[in-house]
């Protein structure tokens, strides 16, 4: 019998999670094999309208720091959905369970770490662009995709899986479940997915109109649901019916269609042809762990919830940039122990507070006298400037930061777009998703820490034309910048003495910026003590925290002694 095919990982699923994590694993030299179940990419559903997908602040950031949001066209030539006529002051600049807040109540200066370099905190992307920009950049970088080969099975070897897809089998020394809600992967690999059950049924529907007069645009909360037409035909519907339609999985005809337009809408409108229908819910669920031996999952293979407020894919794409460089790490043995179990303890927080997020607002949307109540106090709320700016923080990604244990306030949130002096960026020195070790004081010292990395770390040596006051003298700063891109928490210090370049040798006034390259969160270790300050239960993150490992700066602790590794969040 012929060797099995053999690859460092595989994937079942190309879907925009997929294809990130491939090219992320690609970019770090790692062989992939995608599987996709599908034969053609393209679909309707992933056109716009329907396929409209809002992208939020770490998204954006994540696509630009790996060179490829320029290669996004569509929202240069649509209007941002939450964008009104309204011009100034009143520009809808995002929703929550469909209440507006406005760009003039938004008070950005709390935002402090935010510079004017940054990216924008949101935009209108499709899904066919943005797959089909993700499939180039993971093929060009050496990705194999296969399409119309589903994953079916698959049986965990000693160093490895072997995977089923139809007749065919592949090997692999990891796979990643990203292949959707009803993940196969999930369900065999025997994954936990616990959470709550639906409210309602969820429609997208292109259809033909007799009078279209009848319905709204826009989107309209009714005494008996809610329907959105974001253009005349194009209807989105949600309809409270515990999930009931959706759940017994019969045909959409255009006759119950109508009757459940009809209903929500409370109007006589008739349609005259369906020519789209699907359906969708607000069931919530995670996967109580994103690893099983061998298996992990990402993006809606490891949790689902409704599209209000569209963060499943952003949520989804944040999982990809933290697991792609860790696990890159460990299939090229660079890995520390536990850093891969770092992805679930960073990842997992994030995807329950988005699945409240969206809980929270199916129970204000609900039509019992209750939840209209409480709709009628968050729209008051949302009014005030406290209001705006706490759910434009949510909503945009922005506020959302990594728990991690120092006090520096810029810890856990991603790494400011620092502006050099002659106008480059740090995020355009983050294509290669590798680390980086930023020197405001051209420290020869941190040079060496660099070089002696192995190529894991790029040193970085510039003026940026606002440092944030990160360049005070005082105690030692350091601030790694991981591969990764999105926020979250978990910093753990090394407490190893000998780790290669520790910052012992760096002088006490400098800051060194290390990234290790996930995309972007920032990590201040400030070396208080030697102590090690490692959070109970959390794994010694990045690989390369050894690198950044703190010390003798400032005030505190005794040169040579090794004192806190900053770690990032992806
Ligand atoms: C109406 C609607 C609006 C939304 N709006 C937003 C928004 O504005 N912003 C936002 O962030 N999110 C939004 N979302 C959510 C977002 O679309 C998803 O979270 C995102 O597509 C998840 O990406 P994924 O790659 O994890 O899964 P998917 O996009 O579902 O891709 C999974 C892939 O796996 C393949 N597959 C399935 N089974 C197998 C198998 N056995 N073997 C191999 N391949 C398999 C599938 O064919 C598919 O290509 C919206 C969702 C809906 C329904």
């Amino acid at each position: 019998m012929a060797p099995l095919e053999t690859h460092d990982a595989i994937i079942s699923g190309a879907g925009p999670v997929g294809l990130f994590l491939a090219a992320e694993l690609a970019l770090a030299k790692c062989s992939v094999l995608v599987l996709e179940k599908a034969e053609d990419p393209h679909s309707p559903l992933k056109r716009l309208p329907f396929g409209m997908r809002g992208l939020s602040a770490p998204t954006i950031e994540a696509l630009y720091r790996r060179g490829l949001l320029d290669q996004l066209e569509i929202h240069r030539q649509i209007k941002n959905p939450h964008s009104n006529a309204v011009k100034g002051a009143r520009r809808q600049a995002g929703h929550f369970a469909g209440i507006p807040f406005h760009d003039g109540d938004i008070d950005p200066s709390q935002w402090r770490y935010r510079l004017p370099s940054s990216t924008e905190t949101s935009l209108v992307s499709e899904m066919a662009e943005l797959e089909a920009v993700l499939a180039r950049r993971a093929q060009a970088l050496g990705v194999e995709i296969r399409r119309g080969l589903a994953v079916t099975g698959f049986h965990r070897t000693e160093d490895g899986v072997t995977v089923q897809a139809r007749d065919s089998s592949f090997k692999a020394q990891w796979l990643v479940g990203c292949d959707g809600s009803r993940s196969v992967v999930r369900k065999l690999a025997g994954f936990e997915f616990a959470g709550t059950e639906p409210e309602f049924t969820g429609y997208t529907t292109r259809i033909d109109l007799v009078d279209p007069e009848k319905l709204k645009p826009g989107r309209n909360l009714t005494a008996t649901g809610m329907y959105l037409q974001s253009q005349p035909g194009y209807v989105l519907i949600q309809d409270f019916d515990g999930g009931a339609f959706h759940g017994a999985e019969k045909p959409i005809t255009l006759e119950h269609v109508q009757e459940v337009l009809r209903r929500v809408s409370n109007t006589d409108v008739t349609i005259s042809a369906l020519h789209v229908a699907a359906t969708w819910t607000d069931r919530a669920r995670q996967a109580t762990s994103y690893r099983n031996g061998r298996v992990l999952l990402a993006g809606d293979a490891a949790h689902i919830h409704s599209p209000l407020g569209g963060q499943g894919l952003n949520l989804g794409l944040g999982d990809a940039m933290n697991l792609g460089w860790k696990l890159a790490a460990t299939i090229r043995k660079q890995a520390p122990e536990g850093l891969l179990d770092s992805y679930y303890s960073e990842r997992y927080p994030i995807g329950a507070m988005v699945l409240d997020w969206s809980r929270a607002q199916v129970a204000i949307m609900k039509l019992d006298p209750h939840a209209r109540a409480l709709y009628a106090i968050v729209r008051d709320l949302i009014n005030t400037r406290d209001g705006a700016s706490y759910f434009a923080g949510r909503v945009w990604g922005v506020s959302t930061r990594y728990e991690l244990a120092f006090d520096h306030p810029l810890v856990g949130y991603s790494v400011p777009n620092f502006e050099f002096d002659d106008g480059a960026r740090i995020g355009e020195l983050m294509h290669r998703g590798q680390g980086i070790l930023l020197d405001f004081a051209s420290n020869a010292s941190l040079k060496t820490v660099a070089s002696e990395s192995g190529g894991r770390l790029e040193y970085v040596s510039r003026n940026a034309k606002d440092r944030l006051g990160l360049s005070e003298a005082g105690p030692c700063t350091r601030t790694p910048i991981r591969p990764g891109h999105r926020p979250r928490a978990g910093t753990t210090r090394s407490s190893s003495r000998s780790s290669p370049g520790a910052c012992s040798r760096s002088r006490s006034s400098s800051i060194c910026h290390s990234g290790a390259v996930d995309t972007t969160r920032l990590f201040v270790a400030k070396s208080a003590s030697p102590s090690t300050r490692r959070r109970p239960g959390l794994p010694s993150p990045t690989g390369v925290n050894t690198l950044a490992a703190p010390t003798t700066c400032g005030a505190a602790g005794p040169p040579g002694a090794s004192g806190g590794a900053p770690t990032g969040t992806a």
